[in-house]
């Protein structure tokens, strides 16, 4: 949905001026995705909005980048490339924690075992429905063992079960880079935001997340200067 700078402009002159005004929600009009052909590297760094969005410029103008969604296309990338060349990192616990599985979770589990241990983690199958887990892919919280495979067996659901493999993979490269990626509200350095922009545009789809979604919206020089009634 666009919002035309003609929208602007009060349509009846008998109108009191105040309606002249561009209603607030004009600006989310005009804020857009960005396609990859219009990226350069020409991005500088103005700070972060609300502890969430990046705001820089390019030579386009003004861009906001969603700094968990950025950060989840460059470790779905890298998740996805370790397991094709079979050099998945792995941390160990320095004590295995053991997990009770549900029915639906022992299904999925059994379903996507070795597709877990090629992205780095180290289970064994206990007696009934317990695992061990002995290690969990790089870049992960150890500590979190738990919640972690729990989270990826509740993506790996009965109906993709059945999937491709390759479905499989990226579902759960997905899930894992969702869960190690920086979240929103939480404050980050210039070095940081630069090095997540430096790396998401080397990247496979520095555009959109692995679930579709947009990683970075454009405000146009020109719709800027519309808005503010610039000719
Ligand atoms: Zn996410």
């Amino acid at each position: 949905p666009s919002t035309s700078a003609a929208q602007f402009v009060a349509p009846s002159s008998d109108r009191p001026a105040v309606n002249v005004l561009p209603p607030l929600v004009s600006a989310a009009g005009i804020a857009r995705e960005v396609t990859v052909e219009s990226l350069t590297k020409k991005i500088r760094v103005l700070g972060q909005l609300e502890d969430s969005f990046i705001i820089a410029t390019d030579p386009e103008g003004l861009l906001l980048i969603d700094q968990h969604v950025a950060h989840e296309r460059i470790l779905f990338d890298k998740y996805r490339a370790l397991e094709a060349a079979r050099t998945s990192e792995s941390q160990n616990l320095l004590v295995p924690e053991t997990f009770d599985l549900t029915p639906a979770q022992a299904a999925a589990f059994d379903a996507v075992a070795g597709e877990l241990e090629s992205y780095g983690f180290a289970l064994m199958r206990l007696s009934g429905r317990t695992v061990a887990i002995k290690a969990v892919p790089a870049d992960l919280p150890p500590s979190e063992a738990r919640n972690i495979l729990a989270e990826v067996l509740e993506t790996i659901d009965a109906e993709k079960r059945g999937a491709a493999r390759a479905t499989l993979r990226d579902e759960i490269a997905a899930s894992l880079a969702c869960r190690a990626a920086i979240k929103i509200n939480m404050p980050l350095t210039e070095e940081k935001m630069r090095w997540l922009i430096d790396r998401l545009l080397t990247t496979s789809s520095p555009t959109t997340c692995p679930h579709g979604r947009p990683i970075i919206l454009r405000l146009k020089k020109r719709d800027i200067e519309k808005a503010f009634h610039r000719p």
